[in-house]
């Protein structure tokens, strides 16, 4: 759920420059893909994929040709075609083997709402989400200042003052005390609000006079100077005086990304939130044919969706690797920060209701303009009223924009159950997915609890419910917010308790969903999300070659094999982008 404010993490030159140094230091290897090899039939392997109509489906080996197109799917039983190493090899042969040593073979991962720029910078930033004390925060962020004295910025991400039971959030002042001489920028979790020290608020301007802008705000002193933290539109001044990422940098981060996402068994990920800057960066990628998980690109903005796109979406590009084929647009906040639009106002704070960052009529401008073009229109919607909003306007623009729009929703994590009609409304229509992450139920239960009491828990991540609706669910994990491990995700989905097992029985576990739904909801349901459906996201012919070998059938272990599943090899289009055995690409 990163607001535009994320989009600015910077890195300094100097770190581009040492670009080998910087890619061990984020544990993050690339391997370029190998090119697709003429025909090379994959056997021994225990597959599985959802079919055409939805179902999970065996197979035993897959052939592909050159192209990395799968030309043919064998179940166990089937004669397969023979080998032969020829020049001009004869028919029903094939050139190339891969023997899959008896192991489980999926369709590729598919991650249908990250921030892939984001996910490589938090990788070389400053990353806060493994601390439990306020204290152990301070000491790392002083640590890692100390580490980058070449750093004009301290950049990073990942705090949360709910993790550090500490109650409020955390002021300028304490970071001035272990940074002072040089600007400090820290994200919060969820992407929401920043957390500033005083060098940071003096260069970005921010002080007692400071007016707090729409669908924002300042955490404010006493005395009405600035505290140190900013969520949402106010967050935006500080991350604009942040110097932008250069070309280098970005190439850097996308190349971080892609092997983080590579080595979880991820082949696909919707970016949800496509700058202009962003797409010249996977642009250059697919030039440069080092382009190896597939992106399905969401504009920033309408702007950005002009700039990029023009009258329409996108072609797919370089081989189904690229597409830009929509916007996201962000009706409200996140829970965490109080920036969520409610109906009521929140259990924990009376009076708050929290924050749209839209008014309707802006909403149903903005969605027009994409879907007169032909875009497909992403709106992030977390808090009951703002689901509502958009609900209500999608339905309205259904009159105009017909035929198949596959209206999605972020998160669409609180929808009043009273609204629940609306979306069996929409998806009889030109269809809706709600594009949902199973870790936020289980990373945020307890939070959600304190934001909404008990009232309002029904409609919250209510996955099964929706999907009962007629809204095909689609899973991610909002990377860099949460990791982006589709394996996590799974256990998730079909538990509703965390690694610990807690709770007991699963947080509000009739919204559990079945193994096929959620093996779908990060393989077929999330290329479908993204209009891909005819190109990746099972295993049939005329599909892309994107498969992974695992260890864990996600089909029959326990949720908690599930979660520890380990990924042998990763293959996108063909080419291997991930062999455990050989981590750094040899
Ligand atoms: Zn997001």
């Amino acid at each position: 759920m990163i607001a535009r404010h994320a989009l600015a993490c910077a890195l300094p030159v100097a770190l581009a420059c040492a670009l080998p140094v910087a890619l061990a230091f984020a544990g993050a290897a690339a391997i370029l893909p190998l090119p697709a090899r003429a025909d090379t039939l994959l056997d021994n392997v225990r597959g599985e994929t959802i079919g055409a109509d939805g179902t999970v489906q065996p197979f035993s080996a897959i052939l592909f040709d050159d192209a990395g197109v799968i030309r043919a799917v064998y179940r166990s039983g089937d004669r397969l075609p023979r080998q032969d190493t020829r020049k001009t090899p004869g028919r029903n042969t094939y050139q190339y083997h891969i023997d899959g040593k008896g192991r489980v073979a999926l369709p590729g991962m598919i991650d249908a709402h990250g921030h892939v720029m984001q996910t490589g910078f938090a990788l070389l930033t400053l990353d806060l989400s493994d601390t439990t004390s306020f204290d152990d925060a301070l000491a790392k962020i002083g640590a890692f200042a100390r580490a980058h004295p070449d750093r004009a910025w301290i950049l990073g991400s990942g705090w949360n003052q709910e993790r550090w039971h500490l109650g409020r959030f955390p002021t300028a002042a304490e970071l001035d005390a272990v940074v002072h001489d040089r600007p400090v920028w820290l994200n919060r979790a969820d992407f929401h609000a920043g957390w500033a020290n005083s060098a940071a608020l003096a260069t970005a301007g921010i002080t007692a006079a400071t007016v707090t802008p729409d669908g924002g705000a300042i955490d404010r002193l006493p005395d009405g100077r600035p505290a140190g933290v900013l969520v949402d539109h106010a967050a935006d001044i500080v991350a604009r005086a942040v110097p932008p990422p250069n070309a280098r940098d970005l190439d850097l981060a996308l190349a971080t990304a892609m092997a983080d996402f590579s080595r979880r068994g991820i082949t696909a990920v919707a970016d949800m939130g496509t700058s202009t800057g962003e797409w010249l960066a996977f642009r250059r990628a697919g030039d440069a044919n080092r382009l190896y998980v597939r992106i399905m690109a969401y504009a920033s903005s309408t702007e950005a969706m002009a700039a990029i796109g023009g009258t329409g979406p996108t072609p797919w590009l370089y081989a189904d690797r690229l597409r830009m084929g929509g916007v996201k647009l962000f009706m409200d906040g996140a829970l965490g920060s109080r920036g969520a639009w409610l109906k009521a106002p929140y259990a924990d704070q009376p009076g708050n209701r929290g924050t749209p960052l839209l008014s309707e009529t802006q909403l149903g401008n903005l969605m027009s303009r994409a879907a007169m073009d032909g875009y497909q229109v992403a709106v992030h919607a977390i808090g009951d009223k703002a689901n509502a909003t958009v609900l209500t306007t999608i339905a309205d623009l259904t009159h105009t924009y017909t035929g198949d729009r596959r209206w999605r929703i972020e998160h669409a994590q609180v929808i009043d159950p009273a609204d629940w009609p609306l979306v069996t409304e929409i998806a009889a229509k030109g269809g809706i997915i709600t594009s949902m992450q199973p870790v936020h139920q289980t990373s945020d239960r307890t939070m959600a609890e304190a934001r909404l009491g008990p009232d309002r828990l029904r409609g919250a991540y209510a996955w099964a419910s929706l999907k009962r609706a007629g809204a095909v669910l689609a899973f991610g994990s909002d990377t860099p917010i949460e990791r982006p491990d589709p394996w996590t995700g799974l256990a998730a989905a079909l538990t509703r308790q965390d690694a610990g097992g807690a709770p007991d029985g699963g947080w509000q576990p009739q919204e559990r969903v079945d193994r096929t739904t959620a093996l779908a909801g990060y393989t077929s349901s999330a290329a479908y999300a993204g209009f891909a459906e005819a190109r990746f996201g099972r295993i049939a012919p005329g599909q892309r070659a994107d498969f992974i070998l695992v260890d864990t059938d996600p089909m029959t272990a326990t949720p908690d094999a599930i979660r520890k599943t380990k990924v042998f090899q990763t293959w996108v289009g063909g080419g291997k982008t991930w062999d455990v055995e050989h981590p750094d690409g040899g």
